[in-house]
């Protein structure tokens, strides 16, 4: 049976190429820390590794810290400032406790919120349309003086929609508030020069871009102050404690590296693939419909809604054929709940649980998209008795 993986937003396959560099690092065994030989040559290579992800980002060597990946790094960003603001406040500089954000953020995201306000943050959730959008005047008006930090991301997970994070950061920029964005899902996906964007910390993680699980990395704007989640050495400029994952980072230097060379022929190239996937499954078969906002969204993500059919069991079903996709709230696998982020949306339970996503990436290929094409409606038409 053939294998076909079009679930790339829960996670990619490795790159080749950083295979080869995770296997390399035998050799550079010391850690960054130590001051001898074998701590140098390590170091050498974070610090290589370091300049590279900057660079690609827009981003000054020290504006980087290394992390476990995407869902650290968020905590590591809203937990840091909120932290730094209540010590703030105890010194009576600031009395800022409202943190703005939105329903449809990543569970990594809406679960720090959640921890947040049981420690005294007030959380505003923005209202979204049916398209999964966001409104930025709304985001205006709801910023008060009492705001300290908006979070929203880049591009949404499950329906790969994506968010104007420029205007959204000059409105932050305007009212003094922190900005962090979630930019896992762009990352890798999306030229991003965070010179460009007003943004004040931005998250990622290598195993969205075909580098290594466990290891992503939190952008913190020079200027800003974040306290460490952890405690203990004083590696990363003494705001992540812990030993460096040395081959994670230089896997994820290389993968980054790799997605950017020729990200625009890619992306062309993995649209034609989704398009023809989604043109051909919208003209087989009846009452299915594209969940979020068609005219802005990554190019390899199709969110579909199948009427009568539970997204579950469709799952399972195009599991047996070999092919993997995600339905329910997409990155935790095995979960039964319909999606909030399609509740979120003003769709109802069933209709919430009746989805399915499809997200490739350029290591597809036309025929996969094609034997898809076949075996699905075959699937809908049994299912739907
Ligand atoms: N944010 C978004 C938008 C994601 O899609 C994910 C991945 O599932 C995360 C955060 C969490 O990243 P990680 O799996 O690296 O912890």
């Amino acid at each position: 049976m053939p294998h076909i993986y079009f679930d790339n937003n829960a996670t990619t396959p490795l790159a080749s190429e950083v295979k080869a560099v995770l296997r390399e690092i035998d050799e550079c065994f010391g850690n960054p820390s130590s001051i001898h030989w074998a701590g140098r040559e390590a170091r050498k290579l974070l610090n290589i590794s370091r300049e590279k992800i900057a660079s690609f980002l827009g981003a000054e060597e020290g504006e980087i810290l290394f992390t476990s990946g995407g869902t650290e790094s968020i905590n590591a960003a809203l937990v840091g400032v909120w932290e730094t603001g209540v010590r703030s406040q105890e010194l009576g500089v600031r009395s800022r406790n409202q943190i703005i954000s939105s329903p449809i953020e990543h569970h990594a995201t809406l679960k720090t919120l959640e921890y947040l306000q049981s420690r005294g943050a007030e959380i505003i959730f923005l209202k979204v349309d049916r398209l999964g959008r966001i409104d930025l005047e709304e985001l205006h008006s709801r910023m008060t003086p009492k705001t300290l930090l908006a979070s929203l991301m880049f591009a949404n997970n499950e329906l790969g929609n994506l968010y104007p994070i420029e205007k959204v950061g000059e409105i932050c920029r305007e009212k003094g508030v922190f900005f962090h964005c979630d930019g896992v899902q762009a990352i890798g996906k999306v030229r991003i020069d965070l010179r460009k964007i007003p943004v004040d910390l931005f998250s990622f993680s290598a195993h969205k871009f075909h580098g290594p699980k466990g290891v992503g990395g939190l952008f913190v704007r020079e200027g800003v102050r974040i306290a460490p989640l952890h405690r203990g050495g004083n590696q990363e400029r003494q705001r992540r404690a812990g030993t460096e994952n040395l081959s994670g980072i230089n896997g994820m230097a290389v993968a980054l590296e790799l997605c950017l060379k020729n990200l625009e022929q890619d992306n062309a190239y993995i649209l034609s693939l989704r398009n023809k996937l989604e043109e051909g499954i919208l003209s087989k078969i009846d009452g299915v419909y594209v969940n979020g906002d068609l005219s802005n969204r990554l190019s390899n993500t199709t969110h579909l809604r199948v009427e009568g059919v539970d997204g579950e069991t469709l799952l399972l079903n195009l599991d047996l054929e070999g092919v993997a996709v995600s339905a329910g709230a997409a990155c935790e696998s095995g979960s039964l709940d319909p999606s909030h982020v399609l509740l979120a949306m003003g769709l109802n339970p069933k209709q919430a649980k009746a989805s399915i996503r499809f997200s490739l990436s350029k290591y597809n290929i036309e025929e996969e998209v094609d034997e898809v094409l076949k075996i699905f409606p075959k699937i809908i038409r049994r299912l739907r008795g």
